[in-house]
């Protein structure tokens, strides 16, 4: 099964991971939905707090958000840095998975 790294991918890779199996990623384009959409104005339509991983009280100390309803810049950054520090050191970027 293909795990890409959107908010949804991630966690996949986090469960799987943490349940003892081996997981790899094939992304696109790493930050999912927010990788690709950087129109002007892009931003989350729930409150950022409510947008947030909850997996990890770490991670929900950790990161506070500047805007209420935080901007696509932000919220790939948000992406890109819990892949960093939780997830997908060996995950390659830019590959894109075929039937
Ligand atoms: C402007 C905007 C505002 C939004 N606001 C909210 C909100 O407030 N609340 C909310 O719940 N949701 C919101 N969303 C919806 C958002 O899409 C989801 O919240 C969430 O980010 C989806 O994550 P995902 O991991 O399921 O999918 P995605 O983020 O779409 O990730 C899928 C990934 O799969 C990769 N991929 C696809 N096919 C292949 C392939 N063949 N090979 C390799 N990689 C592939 C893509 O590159 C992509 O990175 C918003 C979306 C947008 C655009």
């Amino acid at each position: 099964m293909p795990i890409t790294i959107g908010f949804a991918g991630l966690y996949m890779l986090h469960r799987l991971r943490g349940l003892g199996l081996r997981a790899r990623a094939y992304e696109a384009g790493g930050g999912g939905t927010w990788y690709w959409k950087r129109y002007p104005g892009a931003r989350c339509d729930v409150e950022s707090m409510d947008y947030s991983y909850s997996f990890s009280d770490d991670l929900q100390q950790e990161w506070r958000w500047t805007e209420r309803y935080a901007s696509q810049p932000e919220i790939l950054k948000y992406i890109e840095q819990h892949a960093d520090e939780f997830l997908v050191h060996a995950v390659p970027v830019d590959v894109r998975a075929v039937d």
